[in-house]
């Protein structure tokens, strides 16, 4: 028969590794997801979602972007547009965003 100290160290230990797993999961899950992130990225980075020409990096105020080369058309990374646009607040970006967000 169990004592109460058995029990709760028993307890103790279960709570323990229930908290070990979820962090693992966490993990596994966080990681998959950036992976999945960075896969996307880079087949979206390949090619214009538009005309299907080839994009190319350049830089914009310090953040790297994606100018197609056939279109021209500039492609943002998820939260490219806010760093642009925060840096020019007040500018007619800055308040596009502003507008925007809500
Ligand atoms: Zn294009």
């Amino acid at each position: 028969m169990a004592n109460k100290w058995d029990e709760r160290k028993k307890a103790l230990e279960d709570e323990y590794f229930v908290k070990k797993e979820k962090e693992l999961i966490e993990k596994l899950k966080a990681r998959k997801q950036t992976e999945t992130a960075q896969a996307v990225k880079e087949i979206c980075r390949m090619r214009c979602p538009k005309c299907g020409e080839p994009l190319k990096e350049r830089s914009f105020q310090k953040i790297l972007i994606d100018q197609c080369t056939g279109c021209g058309g500039i492609w943002l990374d998820a939260g490219e547009m806010e760093e642009v646009a925060g840096r020019e607040e007040g500018s007619w970006l800055g308040r596009l965003w502003q507008r925007t967000e809500r």
